[in-house]
């Protein structure tokens, strides 16, 4: 698991003034892409809040949402709520569950004293793919959290997914960080826990309450112990500039056979094979464009890339 990456800790959990008894409600901006969850974070703490008696008023955006596209939610919540929709430099929290979501999103934190979650997760959209050289540059953000944390009053990047993967579930990933959200706000970790369970799959609810309590744990560890940016291990490197390997997980019993991702792979390295379900025939010409998890209309195949790790360690580098 990666070391915490924290940019200050002003306050502990436990001295964060309750600021959702304030007058002035609280605002929590949600964003990711399509497929990640932000819906689920955000219901959960609207009902959460609502739960507690006060207030609240959501939006959300999520057009686009089953093929990858930008997810948002606002959540409002206080003694009175007007307006559903956060205004920009206003959010108090900004949780993001992709990485390059939530640097477009900053402009909309309080400058002085808005808190940044994110997710280092990169998610690369196909248009970022510019060569078609297996491992080429992608277009994608290349800041570091150590650069972007200099913008924010308190920043925290999170490995959020690798931590999910290692409790057994990826898609746990979003609950993580509501596990780190949770410490920026008033209320009891049991209430939190009782407003997930109603809102992840029965059968997910404990790996999730597992990755709940993770978020928690490792916040509070990055609050009392911010590593060393010199020594702290690089987390979930941005594939735009730095070694990545392409893995595609397909789910044969949801391919249907339709033959649109073997047509449209600009590379023409998918085919159907004698069951007639999709697989990779030319590995090395795979560019992970991600063209055929777009196209794909029963969601048969996800596009992976893989940071390179030496002895468990993302390492820096570049692809020419
Ligand atoms: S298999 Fe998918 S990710 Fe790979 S080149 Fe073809 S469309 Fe792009
Ligand atoms: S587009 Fe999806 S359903 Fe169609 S062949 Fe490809 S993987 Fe199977």
């Amino acid at each position: 698991m990666s070391a915490p990456t924290a940019s200050s800790a002003k306050e502990s959990a436990q001295t964060r003034p309750a600021a959702a008894k304030a007058r002035a409600p609280m605002n929590v901006l949600i964003v990711g892409v399509g497929g990640q969850g932000v819906i689920m974070v955000s219901k959960a703490l609207a009902s959460l809040a609502q739960s507690q008696g006060y207030e609240v008023k959501q939006s959300e955006v999520h057009g686009m949402a089953k093929r990858g596209g930008s997810v948002f939610s606002h959540v409002r919540f206080g003694p009175q709520v007007w307006s559903p929709t956060i205004p920009k430099g206003e959010a108090d929290i900004l949780v993001a569950l992709e990485w390059a979501e939530g640097l477009r999103w900053l402009s909309f934190l309080k400058p002085d004293t808005g808190i940044f979650i994110c997710d280092t997760k990169r998610i690369v959209p196909p248009f970022a793919c510019l060569n078609r050289r297996p491992g080429a540059p992608m277009r994608y953000s290349r800041e570091t959290p150590e650069e972007v944390k200099a913008h924010v009053a308190e920043g925290y990047a999170i490995d959020a997914t690798r931590m999910a993967e290692e409790l057994g579930n990826e898609r746990a990933a979003n609950v993580v960080l509501i596990g780190a959200l949770s410490t920026a706000l008033d209320f009891s970790a049991a209430d939190w826990e009782k407003a997930l369970a109603e809102f992840v799959p029965k059968k997910t609810i404990a790996v999730n309450l597992d990755a709940f309590r993770l978020g928690r744990s490792w916040i509070d560890e990055a609050r009392i112990a911010p590593p060393d940016a010199e020594t702290a291990p690089a987390v979930a490197p941005a594939p735009a500039h730095l070694p990545y390997s392409v893995r595609l997980e397909i789910t044969p019993e949801w391919c249907k056979s339709c033959d649109i991702c073997v047509k449209l792979c600009p590379e023409r390295c998918l085919r159907l094979n004698a069951e007639r379900i999709v697989e990779l025939a030319q590995p090395d010409k795979c560019t992970g464009c991600r063209l055929c998890e777009f196209l794909c209309p029963d969601f048969a195949i996800r596009v992976h890339l893989d940071a390179v790790h030496v002895q468990g360690v993302a390492v820096a580098g570049s692809r020419a």
